[in-house]
């Protein structure tokens, strides 16, 4: 178990048939595979100033809170409808069926506050695109959004191309 993808579990058809959804429990239960990712993410931003990590919900919070921390900058949750408790800004995005929506509270970022986007996994890129939307509505500048790993085969960097968007590992 020297490499990060060792700690990814594929597991096949969840939460559908037909998807095989990569895990990342056994990462986060070693201590040595979350040093190496946390190692690997921080590379992807170098020496760029973050003033805020943004972590979305749920998987996107334990890199992103361990980010914000080695990065001195502030963290903030970007959570499904209903979860947050202040004032809030949503954005809806399309699903292949139907639609979903990411919200943010309001004060969550300052006029040009610079922004780091992190999540477990860049699949088809409709989530981060809305959590795009979302900083910039509040003014805030995307230094890089920043995965895991990206399922490259559902074209998910098509969808973010204006931005900066790396990740550890590609499948
Ligand atoms: P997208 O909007 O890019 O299609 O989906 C990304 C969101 O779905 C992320 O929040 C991510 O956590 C979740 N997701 C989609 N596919 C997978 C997967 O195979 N593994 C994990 N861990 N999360 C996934």
């Amino acid at each position: 178990m020297n490499r990060i993808e060792d700690f990814i579990r594929d597991i096949p058809n969840f939460p559908k048939d037909g998807i095989l959804f990569k895990d990342i429990a056994p990462l986060l239960q070693s201590p040595r595979g979350v040093e190496m990712c946390l190692e690997e993410l921080l590379k992807l931003i170098g020496d760029q100033k973050i003033d805020k990590v943004i972590g979305i919900e749920s998987r996107g919070f334990f890199f992103a809170t361990l980010l914000a921390q080695k990065l001195d900058a502030g963290f903030i949750p970007v959570r499904k409808p209903g979860k947050l408790p202040y004032k809030t800004l949503s954005q809806s995005y399309a699903l292949e069926y139907g639609e979903d929506a990411v919200e943010i509270h309001i004060d969550a970022i300052k006029k040009d506050e610079r922004i780091l986007i992190h999540d477990d996994v860049l699949a088809t890129g409709g989530t981060a695109q809305a959590v795009c939307k979302l900083v910039e509505k509040l003014g805030g500048k995307i230094v890089q959004c920043n995965f895991i790993m990206q399922l490259s085969f559902l074209k998910g960097k098509d969808k973010l191309k204006e931005y900066n968007v790396k990740s550890v590992l590609e499948y």
